[in-house]
Order: C-alpha cells, then structure tokens, then sequence
C-alpha cells in the first residue's frame, strides 16, 4: 500500500522487558534486563535497516512488556531515532505504556520532555485481592500516586486499562474499579476482558481446576455494566473495549489514533522482538525472542521471522472483523470500493438474520453492531467471514 498518498501509518515498538510475567499475559517479555542496551543498540540498527522511504507516519506506540523499565535517556534516544529515520507529519501522537511501581515523578517528567504526548497506565484494578489475582507487581496505592505524578508531569492525554471478568467478580466489584477510574478522569479508559491464553500459567490453573471462568452470561452482564457506567459519565465507547471522554462540542474526543489504525487496515509497522507490521497486502512479524532478534540484526538482516500475504479475501475478512469491533461499524461505501464488491448484497441473508434478532444495525452508510451484537462479536464475525470463504 502506498504511501504518502494515503493515510498516515503508525510505527509501534515493544519492548521486550518486565519486573515479573504476570499469569494472564501473553505477550512477549522477559524479566531478565540484562540485555538492555544490547536490544537499545539492535532496535535502533533495525530502524536503520529497514526501507520505509515512501511512508509517512503519524502516531509513535512505545508499548510492551513495560516500557517504563527504560530511564528517560533511553526513551528520548528511541523517539530520536524513530523520528529520525522516518517521515513524520506535524502534531504526530507520541503515546508510551507505563506500569504504576516502575515510575517515579522525575522519570515520568523526563519522558514528557522527550516528547512523550500520550502516557498509558496499566492500573487494571483499584483492589489488593484482584491485582494480586492478577500478579501484578504494583499496589493500589502505586497507581494513584503514579496517575497523581502522570499529571503533574504535565500530560494531557492518559489513558488507563482496566480488566473484568475475575473469577467470581460480581457487579459491585467491577462496578468499584469502573467508579474509582472515573474518578480520577482520564481521558481514556480501555476495559478488557481476562483472557484464559494457551500456554500461560492461568490456563495451567484453570485446567487444574483452581478456578473456573466466569459464566457467558455473567461476562455480558459485566460488560453491559461497563457500556452503562461509562455512558452516564461522559464517556463515549468507540471500540469494544476502548472510551473517550466526552469533551466541549469544540474538540473531538481522545481516541487512541494509533489504535484505530489497528481496526481500520491502516498500515503499521513494529520494531522490537515479536513486534507485527502491517503493509497491504503484507503482514509480518518479528522473532519472539530477543537474542535471535538481536543475532539477526547484528548479522545485518531484518529480524522476521515470519511473512503472509493476504489474499483479497482474507482482507476482506478482516476489514469485517475488525470494521464490527468498532462502533461507527464498517464504511460501506469504503468497503464497497476498496474490495470491489456490494457488502449489502454479498451478506444479505445473514444480515437480516442478525438485523431481525436485533445484533446489528445498518444505517445508510454504515453496518455496525448493536451492544447485544458486540457481547456476541466473535460468533458473529466468525458466521460472517465463513459465509464470505465458502463464497455464498
Ligand atoms: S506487565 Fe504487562 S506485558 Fe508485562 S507480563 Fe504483565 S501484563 Fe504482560
């Protein structure tokens, strides 16, 4: 996909460092930090390397693993870097994740002043028994104290990530986190439900039957709390599990900018171990493992591990996958003509079925689901994407 004629592309970097694994996650990261600067020398050799010239860029994500376990310099040297090499318009959205009991005030001034626009704080629970749960490293009070020196660091634009569906949560107890975050106003709240990943310790338990997950119909009870909650006090939920806080008519409300290219087939392109790019029709992604991401790189090659090309059709499955995840929907005219195909017709049974049962909603120029469809996405998705492959 092209290039600077289009839209602006989003470079994310993830650092590959944690204090300690938590038991639910599964995204790359050790806790050896040992090899700091080694991967610091090898991220920016693969900026160096890689050929992004007809590209131009507009959001910078510095995600991870937990980013904040690098001082300010290192910060500041990696957004050198990526501005540096590459092509970037004015105003671009500089966001960095932090973990609350990695930071101090000083550190989360200096990564403003780096140029930093953008702070994310992973508080997930404001309750000693869900983080422990959780095996998060930080306390309640670490995350109000870190949310206190994020503002008066300076930053205007925080998000913050919570996460519901524990085991045994009960309304009141989610409805305690979502309370506390409102509270505390940031400008963007992302609500993710716990996920049981293969291979992580918590599926290990749940297999040794030391918990059991949350029943479907509880989950949807918690997540129709979360949608009402945050509905009533100004916020405005533009993804399934991302909201912005309403602002004065004047300003549009604070999306993430590069998460939206996420859902909207926007080209991205990752640095770091595990990191994924997305160029039309490419996807790819780099080795899941920092000493062959470092070996690569320092034997002069890009560290790939692996790259697809999409076919029409699995575009076209994801445009609908990811489209349906949003609350505007799919853009039906911007569909219609990047896939050369009529949306309305290609579906049309399936669709009535799901606009008669009440799960979606097609409004002149836009199919989107309704809140009952989005606590249904994936078996929605999945009948619609399976329709498109078998082709009727
Ligand atoms: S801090 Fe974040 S990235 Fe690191 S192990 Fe925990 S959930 Fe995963």
């Amino acid at each position: 996909m092209s290039s600077k004629i289009n839209q602006a592309g989003g470079i994310y970097i993830h650092i590959p460092f944690c204090v300690r694994k938590c038991p639910y996650c599964d995204f790359y990261s050790i806790a050896d930090l040992s090899l700091k600067p080694r991967f610091l020398q090898a991220l920016n050799r693969e900026m160096e390397i890689v050929e992004l010239d007809t590209f131009v860029f507009d959001t910078l994500y510095i995600g991870g693993g937990t980013p904040s376990v690098l001082n300010p310099d290192a910060i500041e040297q990696i957004i050198k870097a990526v501005f540096g090499h590459f092509d970037f318009l004015p105003d671009a959205e500089v966001t960095i994740e932090v973990n609350p009991g990695t930071v101090s005030f000083e550190q989360l001034r200096d990564y403003f002043k780096a140029g930093v626009n953008r702070l994310n704080i992973g508080v997930q629970s404001f309750q000693e028994g869900n983080l422990n749960f959780l095996g998060r490293i930080h306390s309640v009070e670490d995350a109000y104290l870190a949310y206190e020196w994020v503002r008066q660091a300076g930053f205007d634009n925080i998000g913050m990530d919570l996460i519901y569906g524990l085991p045994e949560q009960t309304k009141a107890n989610w409805r305690f986190d979502l309370e506390h975050a409102v509270q505390m106003r940031p400008d963007h709240l992302s609500c993710y439900m716990l996920t049981c990943e293969p291979d992580t310790p918590l599926h290990q338990d749940l297999k040794r039957d030391r918990f059991q997950l949350l029943s479907e119909t509880k989950v949807r009870d918690l997540f129709d709390l979360t949608l009402d909650y945050l509905e009533s006090h100004g916020y405005v939920q533009y993804e399934i599990s991302n909201f912005a806080r309403r602002t004065d008519t004047t300003f549009p409300p604070p999306v993430s900018r590069h998460n939206i290219k996420y859902w909207s087939l926007t080209p991205y392109v990752g640095f770091g171990p595990s990191a994924h790019s997305f160029i039309e029709p490419q996807r790819y992604w780099n080795f899941s493992d920092i000493k062959k991401y470092i070996r690569e790189i320092e034997a002069g090659r890009l560290p790939i591990e692996e790259k697809e090309v999409l076919s029409t059709q699995q575009l076209m499955m994801e445009a609908i996958y990811l489209g349906l995840r949003t609350i505007n929907g799919i853009d039906l005219a911007e569909f219609n003509q990047r896939f050369k195909v009529d949306f309305l017709r290609t579906f049309e049974s399936t669709l009535n079925d799901l606009e008669k049962n009440g799960l979606l909603r097609i409004a002149r120029d836009h199919c989107a689901l309704t809140r009952k469809g989005l606590s249904l996405l994936d078996s929605i998705t999945s009948n619609l994407t399976s329709l498109e492959f078998t082709g009727r």
